[in-house]
């Protein structure tokens, strides 16, 4: 989900309550079928009913394949194809002329509330991915750093895993706002931001840390292979070109550790320092913080 822009991530929120309406509407053509026992719809009564109605063709349709792998996805599925099944089974009752028994009808509706509540979540967590998100450039917030890096230090406590974290602040970005107004200082971070993920391993995370800042995160990653992929994020920074003018946009950055014998605050000072350090060198660098 990381990998998906918020406009995409609004488009499935979008979608989510549509199915969820549809699969309401499908619910309400349901009662009268089983209670004013009006003409059912065929496709209700195939064995793969599930794959017939609106939700079921939002399901299988090829845009939403990336969520294959999402456990709440998965899991309505399962839900509705279930709640077809025992949708079949009383719209059967009804057309052989018998009573629906309540052992019947109680797994059918809970079922109904299920899929309800499951549509719900999924939507609440794609929500959730918008909402601990920088607008402007896309970057986890800082609020979510915190929550984020105190998770990664407990596997480092847990010796579980390495992880690094590096400061970016670019350089004097002060300037950029001046000569070229504050809009062309926002395309500058947008874009950076786009370079940096471009770099960004399936569990690396970004942070805006403030306002020209960020943080990135490399969990189960040493000091020297991540300083790599750190080194080619400086060099794609700086060969960046923009539309509004000739504007050399660089970055300093500093490398630390997370470390079981310090907290995270402390790290995230000691990758400050070592970035400070890469300022006072020149920018356009990386430093490592020596401890
Ligand atoms: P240094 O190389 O020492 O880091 O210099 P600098 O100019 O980058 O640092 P300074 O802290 O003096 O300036 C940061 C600037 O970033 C000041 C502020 O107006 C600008 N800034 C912060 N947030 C935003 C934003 O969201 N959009 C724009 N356009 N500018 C921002
Ligand atoms: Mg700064
Ligand atoms: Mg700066």
């Amino acid at each position: 989900m990381d990998s998906l822009s918020n406009q995409q991530v609004q488009k499935v929120i979008l979608e989510l309550d549509q199915a969820l309406s549809s699969h309401e509407q499908w619910y309400k053509n349901l009662q009268r079928v089983l209670i004013s026992h009006t003409a059912p719809e065929p496709s209700d009564l195939k064995n793969d009913a599930h794959l017939h109605c609106d939700f079921g063709q939002w399901y299988t349709s090829p845009h939403v394949q990336f969520l294959q792998e999402n456990p709440l996805f998965i899991s309505l599925g399962k839900a509705h194809e279930k709640m077809h099944r025992r949708a079949r089974h009383l719209i059967q009752r009804i057309s052989d002329g018998l009573p629906i028994l309540v052992r019947d009808w109680d797994p059918f509706d809970d079922s109904i509330v299920k899929m309800r509540v499951k549509i719900q979540a999924l939507r609440e967590e794609f929500a959730a991915v918008v909402q601990n998100r920088d607008p402007l450039t896309e970057a986890k917030t800082r609020a979510r750093l915190l929550t984020e890096l105190c998770e990664q230090q407990a596997l480092v406590q847990r010796g579980k895993q390495l992880c690094v974290i590096a400061m970016v602040d670019l350089d004097h970005f002060k300037r950029i706002n001046d000569e070229y107004g504050h809009a062309a200082g926002d395309i500058v971070l947008v874009s950076t931001v786009k370079q940096l993920k471009s770099h960004l391993r399936a569990y690396d995370r970004i942070y805006r840390y403030g306002g020209e800042e960020f943080i990135i995160c490399m969990p189960s990653t040493s000091v020297e292979q991540s300083r790599e992929v750190i080194e080619r994020m400086r060099v794609a920074i700086a060969a960046q070109h923009f539309d509004f003018g000739k504007a050399h946009v660089t970055a300093s950055f500093g490398v630390s550790v997370l470390r079981a014998s310090r907290t995270v605050e402390e790290s995230i000072h000691c990758a400050d320092k070592a970035m400070y350090r890469a300022k006072t060198a020149g920018r356009n660098r990386v430093e490592l913080d020596p401890e």
